[in-house]
């Protein structure tokens, strides 16, 4: 706010003194340098050279005469006191020479206007530009743009993506192609007396191809596209972003039928609260957003599209009928979707042939389309780093791997005896989930420290995708969980800091149980705890009494020890297995799930 006054006041006082100079110079240094030299004589010269018939120009005044004197050689402006001579005028215009002269300086008119004038307004141009160069640069390049919006416009193809570089996120690719195709045939929809919606908003967790998806329409729109993040209209100064706000519509509805993208729409479209300590800036913003909605009509063909992962911190303006009253969707992919990622990003990079991307589509449940998209370049890294031309399956099951858990640590030392520990550690959480029917079957097993910080750990992969999780599920997930613990009470005696991320684990699905699923025996189907960021991270608040946040937490607490319970009693009954697999991942490091299932069957025949 100061700075743009003091702004402002610059462009003011350099206006102002450039005026002042230039008057100046016309009005004190010009006559001086114009003035043709005069020579003061007395009359008896002026008689004189009257005589003579050199004189061309007089001018007589009410006490001076000038006169000026032209010879061969030379000519000079003279002048001298007027004397009583009544027949000077007659005499005067008896001789032909003389002309007679109000304005007796020679002036030329021109030159004086060139000089006087428009040489100083050049020169102050000139300077005013360098003064801003020097500001501009001294500001961050954006002295003489406040209250310009920043958008990027593109035109057909120029973000060279198309909706077959999006995979999966069908539903949300369903809901765009038919804005695009109302832009390009609005009659058919016009016939019908449909009408446009004004905008649609892209919703779900970061990753899941929600700017991607935005960027695929503007390829495939064969109209202009403006795309501005939300973060670029919060400005330094108050009025600011909603002079950006304005600009950006002026220039959309100019160009319309088009369509704008605001990226990131939660940094401005956050709800309005009644408290004072409120953003001024942001609010103001908001309002002229709103505004703009409405100021246009749908059958210009100006679509807005905005994406956020915090739909829930949105203002309700926002998202009534007649402004973003379109939500699409972007979800965590399926099965299916991941496998179809992995195929879209693989065709990027050189790979052996017969792939099996639908076993790292499984291993992947949970991963968005970047994480995917990573997982993909991860392996084409590895590869290169291993002096290889294509890259194989195990490339991509390692960068699976780093992705989840980070990257190897070849070299942290780790004593013999606490890799003994380990070993158990997570033999016990694989044991435990083979011996539970409701659990998903074991995959990998290793005892290679992470960069994460995991000194092992037990991967399991689902057979096939799952929306639901039982109660039996759900207790068997925490079981698994506390079976590395168990393992080492059993073996070793003694409990270690290793378990901490089961731990906490096995508490986020046993608290989920009893707060959120209705799966426990005190509470009925009571909602004691709502999620408030449901796409980052899923907090929770808790909504209910002291009373009943204690009584949650005994509950939580019993589902956890049956769990841990159950756990122990799986292994001391199956604890010539426990060891012996567990020599056996400590010999191999990392073993897969058939070399785990191999172990554990033959032992079962044996028993037989
Ligand atoms: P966000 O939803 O956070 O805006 P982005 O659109 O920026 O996510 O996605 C980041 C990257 O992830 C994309 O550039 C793309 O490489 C990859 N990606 C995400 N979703 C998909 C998808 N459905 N298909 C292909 N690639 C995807
Ligand atoms: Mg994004
Ligand atoms: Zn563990």
């Amino acid at each position: 706010m100061k700075n743009e006054k003091n702004f402002t006041k610059h462009i003011v006082v350099f206006v102002i003194s450039s005026i002042l100079l230039t008057l100046a110079l016309n009005m004190l240094i010009m006559p001086v340098l114009t003035k043709p030299k005069v020579e003061e004589t007395n009359y008896s010269f002026f008689l004189d050279k009257l005589e003579e018939g050199d004189i061309t120009l007089v001018q007589v005044k009410d006490n001076e005469v000038k006169f000026k004197v032209e010879t061969e050689n030379k000519k000079q402006v003279y002048v001298t006191g007027r004397m009583y001579d009544p027949n000077l005028v007659e005499r005067l215009h008896k001789d032909k020479n003389v002309v007679f002269t109000e304005n007796f300086e020679e002036r030329n008119i021109l030159l004086e206007f060139l000089v006087g004038w428009v040489l100083p307004i050049i020169f102050f141009v000139i300077l005013w530009n360098i003064l801003m160069k020097g500001m501009t640069k001294r500001m961050g390049g954006n002295a003489m743009s406040f209250g310009k919006s920043n958008a990027k416009i593109y035109v057909k193809a120029q973000t060279g993506k198309t909706f077959n570089d999006v995979a999966g996120q069908d539903e949300a690719k369903e809901a765009l192609v038919e804005i695009v195709d109302f832009l390009h045939n609005p009659d058919k929809y016009a016939e019908i007396g449909a009408n446009l919606p004004k905008g649609a908003l892209l919703v779900g967790p970061p990753g899941t191809g929600k700017t991607l998806l935005a960027k695929a329409v503007a390829g495939e729109a064969e109209v202009p596209f403006f795309s501005i993040s939300g973060s670029e209209f919060v400005e330094m100064f108050v009025g600011m972003g909603a002079a950006k706000v304005r600009d950006l519509f002026n220039q959309a509805a100019a160009k319309a039928p088009c369509i704008v993208f605001i990226d990131e729409i939660d940094t401005i479209g956050k709800k309005r609260d009644g408290n004072f300590s409120g953003n001024d800036e942001r609010e103001q913003t908001l309002n002229q957003l709103l505004t703009e909605m409405d100021g246009f009509d749908g059958t210009k063909g100006v679509v807005i599209l905005a994406a956020t992962n915090r739909p829930e911190s949105l203002d309700p303006a926002l998202l009534r009928p007649g402004r973003f009253d379109r939500r699409i969707p972007a979800e965590l992919p399926d099965l299916n979707g991941r496998e179809a990622i992995l195929k879209v990003h693989a065709k990027k990079i050189k790979t052996v042939e017969n792939i099996d991307y639908n076993a790292i589509a499984r291993a992947t449940a949970g991963a968005s389309g970047a994480e995917l998209a990573n997982i993909i370049n991860e392996a084409a890294l590895r590869a290169v780093r291993n002096n290889r031309k294509l890259v194989n399956q195990s490339d991509l099951e390692e960068s699976v791997e780093v992705v989840i858990a980070g990257y190897q640590r070849k070299n942290a030392v780790i004593s013999q005896k606490e890799k003994e520990i380990i070993a158990y550690h997570e033999i016990g959480h694989a044991l435990v989930a083979a011996m539970q029917k409701s659990s998903a079957p074991v995959h990998k097993i290793t005892i290679i420290p992470r960069t994460s910080g995991a000194l092992g750990y037990t991967m399991q992969v689902d057979e096939d995708e799952k929306f639901l999780m039982t109660k039996e599920e759900a207790l068997a997930r925490i079981a698994t969980f506390t079976g590395g613990r168990s393992a080492e009470e059993l073996v070793f005696n003694t409990c270690t800091s290793g378990a901490s991320n089961d731990i906490e684990q096995a508490t986020k699905i046993a608290r989920a149980m009893v707060t959120r699923f209705g799966m426990s025996n005190t509470f009925d189907m009571i909602a004691l705890e709502t999620v408030t960021n449901q796409y980052l991270g899923g907090d929770t608040s808790l909504a209910c009494s002291a009373e009943t946040a204690a009584k949650i937490d005994a509950e939580v607490n019993d589902i956890v020890r049956k769990s841990h319970q159950k756990a122990v009693q799986i292994l001391k009954d199956n604890i010539d297995k426990l060891h012996e697999l567990a020599a056996f991942l400590l010999e191999k490091e990392t073993i897969t799930g058939e070399e785990f299932m191999a172990i554990l069957n033959k032992e079962n025949n044996n028993n037989l």
